[in-house]
């Protein structure tokens, strides 16, 4: 057998994608559907007859038994039903294997399951998938066979939207409709579509699947919720960029195929910062089809460390001590000719469409940052926002030295005459090539940082679904885009009147942008006292979704209207209390049922001992068994108290009914109190004899991965 891959060979092989419709439909059909793809006008149903029937003769030639209509309810991971293709038996018993249009366009799953947050009681629980011709539809191979992958839309009977995927559609609608207006105001008459461009860094961790059975607080949380950190952490820097350790590398080799087959550009993979941590990022594309595309490695990568006995851990804080882990999502808007908005080409100082661009960025940002910041607020990145690992929980831009001096010579003078350049890099040694800089060096501690031709938002948590944020830039943008539009479009000069914009853009909403240290005290303090928004927790943001500016920008632009705000705030506050209230319960099992037992086991063996070693010889010195024993009964006895008090009050939280207040006393209350228990049990694990102890350490997780 051959370990070589050919990735041209392979690359998409498990996609029904432009090149296998182009064989195999009927050229007419192959047309009204790229018209669709591409223009976003109706498919009828003949076509979609046709199409249902190509590919379900290319997915049962490679072997698929069954077709899904694959979709990502509220949850934030994707759901799927499986159909076989076969048919009633015919009259001398044999089935035969059939793909109707009406399946592939339309499908109704049983939605009463799904969080909808109160937009659809039990009782009528119609809801539809519909197919999003837009991400191409794809194989899976599994144990349990071969799928047929189709991505669907999920709404409800009345049409509001079930998943997350709707809204990004409708967000990218109007970003198309409303940066297409600035371009036509700015002289442009060819370009006809402008979608956003995003490619997301993924981090995760692995670690040995032996090692994660055992410990139940991953299995039933996905973090460590005890755990003390060994003698060497991440300070010694040597994990990241560092050599990829046999297994993993195994386990990378086996992902990228993987995804390579489904058309997923995977192109980076490197060690992180913390110990068995690592990160894929594929090469950028359309939103939407990146969001699949991101849930698709996420699932993935958990599939494919099964197989090499390994578990991957993508929740954003699996261990306390060091570095979580995110996802970076770069974001851009390109048109379907080619242009990049957020290129500034070599000249910025000349670029106006840039310039305005930019402007409009900078007000979105500053208008909606409580949004911006609700779109990456999940459970677990609360852990990290603020915590000098990630970008803190305040949302301001980063422009770099280069964009940030236009914009000076701009606020002071009306006009920018010039761009500073990158320097050549000076290695002092002649034999390295000669190359230039960037103009601008990176800043890894802003959230929203410009990256050449691109922002990268870096706020995002490492499980969570990347169309939220992408569905709040694109809303945020096209708002600034369509308020520009409406004065250039009145204007005589529209060029002229785009520099004014771009000047009031500037002047407005400068506040947002800082080039220095997020992760220092002195930029939380220069935030208040700017007026930006610090949200520190989940709790703290949800109630952006739900402000009068959301509702009437989201209506406005048809992404959200005000039943659906109100339903997504309630499933977050939902959530949240769940997510801490299985945390909480998962401690007390954990703490009751092995941590404290061993505990009473090892003091027990220390008082034996002593006494044994009194009886035998009592003038022997026994100052260390009993300042150990003195020590842990006293942790054990702050346990128990801490048990009980976090079983009391767990107990409370969960009797309140209203979701906004049970999050709130979760977070206020609960989390607190699983703080007060887990600090003994810790400062025990140093103590108790390893033999006795009941989980893996850290020590045994993070860095026996080899
Ligand atoms: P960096 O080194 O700045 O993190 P990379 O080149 O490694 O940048 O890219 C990081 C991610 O950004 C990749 O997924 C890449 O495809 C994506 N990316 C690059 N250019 C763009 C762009 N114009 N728009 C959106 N994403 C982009
Ligand atoms: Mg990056």
């Amino acid at each position: 057998m051959s370990d070589v891959i050919n990735v041209s060979e392979i690359f998409g092989e498990d996609v029904f994608n432009d090149t296998v419709m182009k064989q195999r439909l009927p050229k007419k059909i192959y047309d009204d559907l790229k018209k669709t793809i591409s223009e976003g006008t109706e498919l009828n149903a003949a076509t979609a007859e046709v199409v249902a029937n190509a590919m379900k003769d290319w997915a049962v030639e490679k072997g698929a038994t069954h077709y899904t209509h694959w979709f990502q309810p509220m949850t934030g991971v994707t759901a799927e039903k499986h159909d076989s293709f076969i048919t009633a038996p015919t009259e001398d018993g044999k089935t035969i294997m059939e793909f109707s249009g009406k399946e592939l366009i339309k499908g109704e799953p049983d939605a009463s399951s799904f969080p909808s947050g109160g937009l659809r009681a039990t009782f009528e629980a119609r809801g539809y998938t519909a197919w999003d011709c837009t991400s191409p539809a794809f194989l899976k191979h599994d144990a349990a066979g071969t799928i047929l992958c189709i991505p669907t839309a999920f709404c409800s009977y009345t049409g509001e939207a079930l998943d997350k995927k709707t809204p990004l559609l409708r967000s990218m609608q109007a970003l198309d409709t409303q940066a297409l207006r600035v371009l036509r105001a700015l002289g442009n008459t060819t370009s006809k579509k402008v979608t956003p461009s995003v490619g997301s860094e993924q981090e995760y961790f692995l670690i040995s699947r032996e090692n994660f059975l055992k410990r139940k607080d991953l299995v039933y949380t996905g973090r460590t919720l005890f755990g003390a950190m060994p003698s060497k952490g991440q300070e010694m820097e040597d994990h990241y960029f560092g050599s990829i350790p046999e297994s993993v590398g195994g386990f990378m080799k086996d992902l990228n195929e993987r995804l390579w087959k489904l058309g997923i550009p995977a192109k980076t993979q490197h060690n992180e910062v913390a110990p068995a941590q690592h990160e894929l990022a594929p090469i950028y594309s359309e939103a939407n089809l990146a969001s699949d595309q991101n849930q698709l490695v996420m699932e993935s990568m958990k599939k494919v460390a099964c197989k090499h006995g390994l578990t991957c851990l993508l929740h954003e804080k699996p261990f306390n001590g060091v570095n979580g882990s995110g996802k970076h999502n770069n974001w851009s808007i390109t048109t379907d000719d080619g242009i990049n908005l957020l290129n500034p080409g070599k000249n910025p100082h000349e670029n106006v469409q840039f310039q305005l661009v930019l402007s409009c960025i900078l007000k979105a940002v500053d208008e909606h940052a409580d949004l911006l910041r609700l779109s990456a607020a999940d459970v677990g990145n609360d852990h990290r926002l603020g915590k000098q690992e990630a970008p803190p929980a305040i949302i301001s831009i980063f422009l770099g030295e280069q964009l940030q001096d236009v914009v000076d010579q701009l606020l002071k003078t009306g006009e920018a005459r010039s761009s500073l350049k990158g320097d050549k890099l000076v290695t002092g040694v002649s034999t390295l090539p000669q190359f230039s800089k960037d103009a601008t060096d990176r800043n890894r501690t802003s959230p929203f940082a410009f990256t050449g031709n691109k922002f990268e938002f870096r706020m995002v948590g490492s499980s969570d679904s990347i169309a939220t944020c992408n569905t709040v830039l694109n809303t945020i943008v096209a708002e600034a885009f369509c308020e520009a539009a409406d004065i250039m479009e009145k204007a005589d000069d529209p060029v002229a009147a785009a520099k004014e914009v771009t000047l009031e853009n500037m002047q407005k909403h400068q506040r947002i942008i800082f080039n220095g240290n997020g992760y220092s005290d002195e930029w939380v303090e220069e935030a208040a006292r700017r007026g930006l928004p610090n949200l520190p927790s989940m709790v703290d943001a949800i109630p952006a979704l739900t402000t009068d500016t959301a509702v009437g920008l989201f209506s406005k632009f048809g992404v959200y209207d005000e039943a659906e705000l109100k339903a997504k705030a309630e499933i977050r506050y939902e959530t949240y209390a769940k997510t801490i209230n299985i945390e909480a319960k998962t401690m007390l099992n954990m703490a009751g049922k092995r941590y404290i037992p061993s505990v009473v086991e090892y003091v027990g063996k220390l008082a034996e001992s002593l006494t044994s070693v009194t009886t035998a010889c009592p003038e022997a010195d026994v100052s260390v068994q009993k300042e150990l024993l003195l020590e842990s009964s006293a942790l054990l006895s702050e346990a128990k108290v801490a048990m009980a008090a976090l079983e009391d009050v767990t107990n409370k939280a969960a009797e309140v009914e209203d979701v906004e207040k049970a999050a709130r006393m979760y977070h206020d209350e609960v989390m607190p109190a699983m703080d007060a228990l887990r600090a003994p049990i810790d400062t025990l694990e140093f103590i108790v004899d390893k033999s006795m102890w009941p989980y893996p350490s850290y020590g045994d997780m993070i860095f026996q991965v080899k």
